[in-house]
C-alpha cells in the first residue's frame, strides 16, 4: 500500500494535523470542560454556576496542559466527586456544537488526491478526537492522541518520533501542522519534521522570527500554496 504514496518535490509523504483550534474549533470541548463539568459540579454540592466555575477551572489550573490528567475525562469526574455523570451524557449533550473549520474538508481532499498519507497527532483523549473529526475520519489513515495512547503530551520529541515509527516514515517526510507553538511547532521541528504554525486569528502577539514567517499559516489551505502547489519546495527543512 505504501508503494503508491506519492512524494512531493520535496520529499513529503505524511501531513500530521493537531484537533483542536486546528480541525475543529474549541467550542465543543470547552462546553464539556467549562459549562458541563462546572454545571454538574453546582448540581452535586448546591452552589452557584460561577463558583462551581470558578473552582473547577483552578483544579484545571493547577494540573495544567502539560500534564497527562488534564485531557482525562475520568480524572476529573472523580476528582470532582461526579459520580453519575458520563462522558457520553456529557458529550451527548454538546454534539451540536462540534464545529469543523469551514475550509478543511477541501484541504484534506486535494492532499488526499494528491496521494499524501494523512494522519491526527492530537494531545486530546482519542474519544474528544473521534467524536468530533466523524464526518471527516475517512481521509485519516491513522490517530494518534499522545495522552490516550502513550501517556504523554505531545511536548515530548519522543512523542512525534513514535508517530514516524508507526507511520513508517523518517522526520523529514512529515509536515505537521497545528495551532500549539511549542506542541505543535517547536517540537517537531527538533526532530527534523517541517510544521506549520496556524495562527488563525493572526494574532501574531508573538515575537516570531523572520526566517520563522513563511511557516506561519492563517488557515489550512495555505498548507497547499507552500507544500503543494508548486510552492516552497526549496525550504524544506530537509536535513
Ligand atoms: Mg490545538
Amino acid at each position: 500500500m505504501r508503494r503508491q504514496v506519492r512524494k512531493s518535490g520535496n520529499g513529503i509523504k505524511v501531513f500530521s494535523f493537531d484537533v483542536d483550534g486546528t480541525l475543529v474549533s474549541m467550542r465543543f470541548a470547552d462546553c464539556v470542560w467549562l459549562q458541563g463539568i462546572p454545571e454538574a459540579y453546582a448540581a452535586k454540592e448546591g452552589v452557584s454556576f460561577e463558583q462551581a466555575f470558578d473552582f473547577v477551572k483552578s483544579e484545571y489550573d493547577k494540573i495544567g496542559d502539560n500534564r497527562v490528567e488534564w485531557y482525562k475525562m475520568d480524572y476529573w469526574l472523580q476528582k470532582f466527586g461526579l459520580s453519575t455523570t458520563t462522558r457520553e451524557k456529557l458529550f451527548g449533550k454538546y454534539k451540536g456544537e462540534v464545529e469543523i473549520y469551514e475550509e478543511v474538508e477541501s484541504v484534506l481532499k486535494v492532499l488526499k488526491a494528491e496521494g499524501f498519507e494523512l494522519v491526527i497527532s492530537s494531545n486530546a483523549a482519542t474519544e474528544f478526537i473521534e467524536f468530533q473529526i466523524r464526518p471527516i475520519r475517512k481521509y485519516f489513515s491513522l490517530v494518534f492522541s499522545a495522552t490516550s495512547d502513550f501517556g504523554a503530551v505531545k511536548k515530548s520529541n519522543g512523542f512525534y518520533a513514535r508517530v514516524c515509527e508507526i507511520a513508517d516514515v523518517k522526520p523529514h517526510e512529515v509536515v505537521h501542522i497545528g495551532d500549539h507553538w511549542v506542541f505543535d511547532f517547536v517540537n517537531p521541528r527538533e526532530i527534523g519534521m517541517t510544521a506549520y504554525f496556524l495562527d488563525r486569528g493572526r494574532s501574531r502577539s508573538r515575537n516570531i522570527k523572520e526566517e520563522d514567517d513563511e511557516f506561519v499559516i492563517s488557515n489550512l489551505s495555505g498548507i497547499l500554496d507552500k507544500e503543494v502547489r508548486g510552492g516552497n519546495y526549496s525550504h524544506s527543512r530537509d536535513k
